[in-house]
């Protein structure tokens, strides 16, 4: 039974809201992998092919900057999934004071982190769970890589609290917090917006502790959106009448960001889904072509 196995499980290595994770090796290359078990349980109608094929087709979507499905397997009644092995993620950069960083290395991430996202949306696959720990890091050549593209889905739903462990919302645009049934790849700027804000400021920029709070925060900092920018909002779902705050520069919270900087972050925090920036449109933003130059990916901060 265990004489031809492709792939080698070893220790396990994380735990995340849907998945237990392990690290292992490819038996005939001796690459390193991580395999992802989806839990037992929480899939709705058992494992159906519709799971497996919909997963498979996201073997195909290969990019630099998205981490590598490598295979796809079912085992018992999980969902296995092995990936390209990643050592770092910007959670932990961002986290780690002794980590000094410049403007163009926050350049160099977004780039990639916008090349990632625009491959997949051309598509057609939204990420819908876009956070700093979901961009792994190759804590030698620097690349960062997008990880969990189109897997945050009904079986992998982390709202419905698998396990006691909640799932971040500080990413989650205003329209998913308003219930939108139907959202577009505009979700994903969203929190790359969000992400972007984060590597200047070091610390979360909106971080609710409801999706109330979240809204609430979402609106101290920015003011609030009005029927006329975004229309067809009070139609959402869970729309909830708020008393209307003055717009807030972003100048306020980013002293020292650049013209061109607070320009892009701005148009990714746009409230309206449909007026927000698509990743296309931001990566040809004069951002990326204003100094400073994006980092080179050997002149970027490594895990030690
Ligand atoms: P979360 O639900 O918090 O996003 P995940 O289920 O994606 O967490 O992963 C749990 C942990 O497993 C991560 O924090 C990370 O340490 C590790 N991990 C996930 N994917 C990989 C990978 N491709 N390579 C190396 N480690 C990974």
């Amino acid at each position: 039974l265990h004489t031809e196995r492709k792939y080698l499980k070893n220790a396990k290595i994380g735990e995340g809201t849907y998945a237990v994770v392990y690290d292992g090796i490819i038996v005939s290359t001796k690459q390193k992998i991580a395999i992802k078990k989806i839990k037992v349980g929480l899939l709705k109608d058992g494992l159906d092919l519709t799971a497996i094929r919909e997963v498979k087709f996201l073997q195909e979507l290969k990019h630099p900057n998205i981490v590598n499905l490598v295979d796809v397997f079912s085992h018992k009644t999980n969902l296995n999934l092995v990936l390209e092995f990643l050592d770092w993620d910007l959670e932990k950069v961002i986290k780690d004071k002794n980590i000094y960083f410049m403007p163009g290395d926050i350049k160099s991430w977004m780039q990639m982190m916008l090349r990632g996202l625009d491959h997949c949306h051309k598509n057609w696959v939204l990420h819908r769970d876009m956070k700093p720990n979901n961009l792994l890091l190759n804590g030698e050549t620097g690349e960062l890589k997008i990880a969990d593209f189109g897997l945050a889905r009904d079986w992998g739903d982390p709202s419905r609290g698998m396990t006691s462990q909640v799932v971040t919302r500080w990413y989650r645009a205003p329209e998913l917090l308003m219930g939108a049934k139907q959202y577009s790849y505009a979700v994903d700027i969203w929190s790359v917006g969000c992400i972007f804000a984060e590597l200047m400021l070091r610390t979360p920029y909106f971080a609710g502790d409801s999706d109330i709070d979240q809204l609430t925060k979402i609106f101290h900092a920015l003011g609030t959106p009005t029927e006329q920018e975004w229309q067809h909002m009070s139609d959402l779902p869970e729309y909830v009448p708020f008393e209307p705050r003055p717009k807030v520069p972003l100048r306020h919270y980013f002293t020292a960001a650049s013209a061109d900087t607070l320009d892009l972050l701005a148009k990714m925090l746009v409230f309206d889904p449909n007026k927000r920036i698509t990743a296309h449109d931001a990566l040809l933003h004069p951002y990326f072509r204003s100094k400073p130059r994006p980092t080179a990916l050997g002149a970027l901060p490594k895990h030690k």
